[in-house]
């Protein structure tokens, strides 16, 4: 069975690599393609959108008017975007893949309610690199235990809106998870000034906005004589496409329930 896709935010720069990461699967394929309302390009050509040529889905300013032609949403947008298509998927029993970042508190109970109908998969990084990092920096905090100081740096592209990156955010989970912490309570965000001595129990998060860079993440756990790091550098987006492409089909098959990338992967605990 061909999994029928739509893309939201189609001429996003994610949007532009998911439609051709679609145009290159096999056993799905782009049946529409959203765009904001008020957008320059209602009515263009999707592939022509993405430098591909015409593959005949005509970009669309209102997710209800193509409810009917697609199984999985495929959302790489912004929190206010991705909470309305998720009412409309909600109610008409449309699975998604979100990969949208930033959700406040408020955003991702809003973002829970409204998905509880449905199947979706979300993440905070779909590459395949980044998911087995995070299988990796569980195993490192419970052999570096607590005898370690750990920082996560991260750094993204000029044009990214929210810090830290929502990857960095997850490796921080998956260390305080490992080490029993509350990243609440540990996570210290940029430090300045007269900061006293690092306490071991934190958690550091630096941040650095530069450039093209698509986007790099390491973890160092650090200890007297020695440091281990784990980084993953993403050279393209396409390895977040064909990731959250690889979703939207293996989500097609999954009854309703919230997932993640370590689900469409086999990375959870007890399956490796
Ligand atoms: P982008 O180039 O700005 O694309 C976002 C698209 O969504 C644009 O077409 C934008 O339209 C549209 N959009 C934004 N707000 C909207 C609204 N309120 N209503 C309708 N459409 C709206 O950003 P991007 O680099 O593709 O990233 C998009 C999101 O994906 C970000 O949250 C980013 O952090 C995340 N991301 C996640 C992963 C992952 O693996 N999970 C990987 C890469 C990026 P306008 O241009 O008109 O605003």
């Amino acid at each position: 069975m061909t999994v029928r896709v739509a893309v939201t935010g189609a001429a996003g720069r994610m949007g532009k690599t998911l439609i051709e990461a679609l145009s290159l699967a096999e056993g799905c394929e782009l049946t529409a393609a959203i765009e904001r309302p008020e957008s320059s390009l209602i009515g263009v050509d999707a592939g022509e959108l993405a430098g591909l040529g015409s593959n005949g889905v005509k970009v669309v300013g209102n997710i209800r008017e193509v409810v009917g032609d697609f199984d999985v949403l495929i959302d790489f947008t912004a929190p206010v975007a991705t909470l309305d298509n998720a009412a409309v998927c909600g109610e008409a029993g449309k699975g998604m893949v979100i990969g949208t970042t930033g959700f406040d508190d408020g955003q991702k109970q809003q973002l829970s309610d409204a998905i509880a109908p449905i199947a979706v998969c979300q993440a905070s990084n779909f590459s395949t690199g980044v998911n087995l990092c995070f299988k990796l920096l569980d195993m490192a905090a419970r052999v570096m235990g607590d005898d370690v100081d750990i920082e996560v740096y991260e750094a993204h592209h000029r044009h990214k809106v929210d810090a830290p990156s929502g990857t960095a955010l997850s490796m921080g989970q998956v260390v305080a998870d490992a080490l029993g912490r509350d990243l609440g309570k540990v996570a210290v965000y940029g430090r300045e000034g007269q900061t006293g001595a690092r306490d071991r129990e934190t958690i550091g998060f630096a941040t650095v906005r530069a450039g093209d860079i698509v986007g790099d993440h390491t973890v160092m756990f650090c200890a007297e004589g020695e440091r281990v790091e784990i980084t993953h550098k993403a050279s393209s987006r396409m390895s977040f496409a064909r990731g959250a492409v690889r979703a939207a089909q293996w989500l097609s098959q999954q009854s309703a329930g919230r997932y993640d990338m370590q689900d469409v992967l086999g990375l959870k605990a007890d399956e490796v």
